[in-house]
């Protein structure tokens, strides 16, 4: 599918049917398959042989619906996770051990800065959170000798920062490490971060890719582009053999395209077994083929909404990188030239009380933990996922107490902007 434009990859990557076999991907609901010999399993046990043997690794299901995601992304290989966190902490300790360092933005979705800054912390891993906007001599100084990673989000969740792609690709490679960047907003449609320099992307596919908010999911997805070997020694996971599989050497036996994946596979997730169902696989994949005329909708009603509150008198600010005179507008119109997503935060001049007071108002959009789906939801991250933050910590973590995040759904636009309208009304300056 590599010749195919983005849209045909959407509706049809991944999975290529012979000879009448089912038109849409089977979903194999089975947790073991049969083989013949003891000797035809043992060499999928050595990796000798590509082939499934036990679900909590690895499911045919899933296997192609990764395939599209890496094809949409311009990967080599792919995986699917229980959920986004799997997918983050799993790209993460594929490389990191106890001793190591992670350079992160810190503008990036709040239980990715827990995962990193508190769980990874107790199992000895370090982290300097820099800013997005960091300039290259900072970003530099963040560096350690016992770095292994460096880490951000295309588009913040839910600050709703542009990342600088190039520059943290440049600074990452310039120590000897990979860039990670989680895709979930933009996703593929608007922005493919390995066209910029990134090694690994990944997803909580439980946002657009699923788009219809009905299976948690994550993804992971290897450019193949990063020279394990080159570093041997910051990453004896991949470089030196690997006793729990006959001595094999991932970087050697499968080479920059396929090591990071096979290496994942093979010990976080026969160790972890965070792994998508196959339902969960088949309810993705049929998001996935409308994702590409889903995000268009989600971008235009964003942009509306978010030209709607710009103009609004009861507003103090509004977040959106698409709208001009927006800190990110300039860097949104390299990375993502047609449109970021359907997120938009604004403060209403009122703060928090006036925030609660005017979400209780809105019809359309519903109170709910969750972004990017079909239907028009809001939050208050303060009195939410941001809960257990102070005033004070909210403003340094750019979520101030009155924020509103607003996700606009593939409804109307003129509906959304009425309904915003109505609640304006009631709430006072
Ligand atoms: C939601 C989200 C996650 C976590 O994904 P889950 O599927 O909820 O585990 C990670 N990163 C970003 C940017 C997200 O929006």
């Amino acid at each position: 599918m590599s010749d195919y434009r983005l849209n045909t990859k959407c509706v049809q990557g991944g999975y290529h049917p012979g000879n009448g076999e089912p038109r849409q991907i089977p979903i194999i609901q089975s947790t073991t398959f049969k083989y013949d010999t003891s000797e035809d399993m043992g060499k999928l046990f050595d990796l000798e042989a590509e082939g499934y043997f036990y679900t909590r690794l690895q499911n045919p299901t899933n296997d192609r619906v990764a395939a599209k995601i890496a094809e949409l992304e311009g990967g080599t290989a792919g995986m699917l996770t229980s959920s986004g966190q799997a997918a983050n902490f799993f790209a993460l300790f594929n490389i990191c051990e106890c001793g190591s360092h992670i350079v992160a933005s810190s503008s990036i979705y709040g239980g990715t800065f827990n995962l990193i800054s508190v769980t990874m912390a107790k199992m000895g891993i370090d982290v300097t959170f820099v800013s997005p906007d960091a300039s290259m001599e900072e970003l530099n100084a963040a560096f350690r000798e016992n770095t292994r990673a460096m880490f951000g989000e295309t588009i913040a969740n839910p600050a709703l920062t542009v990342l600088d792609i190039e520059k943290f690709a440049a600074a990452a490679h310039a120590h000897g490490v990979p860039l990670i960047v989680d895709n979930t907003f933009p996703t593929p449609v608007n922005c493919r971060p390995i066209e910029w320099g990134a090694d690994i992307v990944t997803h909580s596919t439980t946002k657009y890719m699923d788009g219809h908010g009905a299976a948690v999911g994550g993804a992971i997805v290897d450019s193949g582009k990063f020279d394990w070997m080159a570093h041997a020694d910051k990453y004896p996971g991949l470089c030196k053999p690997d006793d729990s599989y006959h001595g094999i050497t991932y970087a050697e036996k499968f080479g920059k395209e396929g090591a990071f994946i096979t290496k994942c596979t093979a010990q976080l997730m026969r160790d972890f077994g965070c792994i998508q169902s196959p339902q969960h696989a088949f309810i993705l994949n049929l998001g996935l083929e409308s994702l590409h005329v889903r995000m268009q909708r989600h971008v235009e009603n964003g942009q509306a909404v978010a030209e709607y509150l710009s103009r609004c008198p009861k507003v103090a600010a509004v977040n959106y990188p698409g709208l001009p005179g927006d800190a990110y507008y300039e860097i949104a119109q390299k990375y993502l030239p047609n449109g970021g997503c359907g997120v938009v935060s604004f403060e209403l001049k009122g703060g928090r009380p006036t925030a609660e007071a005017f979400m209780k108002e809105l019809k359309l959009a519903a109170i709910e933990t969750h972004v990017a789906d079909a239907r028009t939801c809001c939050l208050n991250p303060a009195t939410s996922t941001h809960r257990q933050m102070s005033d004070a910590q909210l403003a340094a973590a750019g979520v101030p107490a009155g924020l509103i995040r607003i996700s606009c759904g593939l409804e109307d636009k003129e509906d959304l902007i009425e309904d915003l309208e109505q609640a304006m009304r009631v709430v006072s300056d």
